[in-house]
């Protein structure tokens, strides 16, 4: 099974049409019907290493300022209690909770997910981040689960490889910074050649401005593992910076995506064209 790191950007990306939202609908369409697929967001960053085992996990709006639209969305997938049980069990000896009532789907996974997989069809589980464990832990937690690629498991990271809230230019909404840039960059150079040395990444002296926390720069952690694990090197699916500094880069892994083609599915909704607020979450 093909798998991905999926840079989820703005929230508002979950209704919008852009050709970073083509690149993961042209993604999802080239895999084969994933049997589940388990999430690692950005956004289920807390101090334990749990994943969702509930039937019917809820859809959450884990985020303040935006548009009513934007609340309004509901990713329905189902659960999938026997892959949290699988992804429990290929990830010992770290131990991996089973929530049944705490979490769901944040939108670290559902804004990406309603382009990837549209029709809200497959199972879907995520796998919290521990904020406990260095880089090498979530090398090794991401390795050790490549495995369920051969159970027809889709894994997929959703993050931002370059993710500084606090430098964001609401008003620049192409574009990154050379510092942005240089680290973006950086992490093409060792995803499509070597993986597993992601880590040393945390030595690029643009590091601190791009990882000034690590919750959205982890999940690419989990595709470098899982791609290393398997004698493999990352694809770019689609490139580029926006607003400064966040990197909208995505990575898959044995997958061969049709950039070419209209991708299709409908007609985007109608959006209020308001600058978000300052204080948003992204
Ligand atoms: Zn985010």
């Amino acid at each position: 099974m093909p798998m991905a790191f999926l840079g989820h950007g703005n929230p508002m990306n979950a209704l919008e049409r852009n050709h970073y939202t083509d690149a993961w609908r042209a993604f999802g369409a080239s895999v084969p019907t994933p049997r589940a697929i388990v999430v690692v967001s950005a956004h289920w960053y807390v101090g334990a290493c749990a994943v969702t085992a509930m039937a019917h996990p809820r859809t959450i709006h884990d985020f303040f300022g935006f548009p009513d639209a934007l609340f309004a969305v509901s990713y329905p997938a189902p659960g999938a209690p026997d892959v949290a049980a699988e992804v429990a069990e290929v990830a010992q000896p770290t131990w991996v909770g089973l929530d049944h009532d705490s979490w769901g789907l944040d939108h670290g996974t559902w804004s990406v997910l309603v382009h990837a997989f549209p029709d809200a069809d497959v199972p879907v589980v995520q796998l919290s981040i521990d904020l406990r464990k260095p880089y090498d832990e979530h090398l090794a937690l991401g390795a050790a689960l490549a495995p369920l690629r051969d159970q027809g498991i889709l894994l997929l990271g959703s993050g931002n490889v370059v993710h500084n809230l606090g430098l964001v230019d609401w008003h620049r909404p192409e574009g990154g910074e050379a510092w942005a840039d240089r680290f973006d960059e950086a992490a093409i150079g060792l995803m499509t050649s070597d993986p597993g040395a992601v880590g040393r990444l945390a030595d690029h002296p643009d590091h601190g401005l791009a990882v000034p926390t690590p919750d959205h720069f982890l999940p690419l952690l989990y595709l470098a593992g899982a791609a290393a694990a398997s004698g493999d090197t990352a694809e770019v699916l689609v490139e580029g910076r926006v607003m400064g500094s966040l990197s909208m880069t995505a990575f898959t892994v044995g997958a061969a995506p049709d950039l070419t083609a209209p991708s299709g599915g409908g007609t985007p909704p109608t959006l209020p064209t308001d600058t978000p607020p300052e204080d948003t979450q992204t």
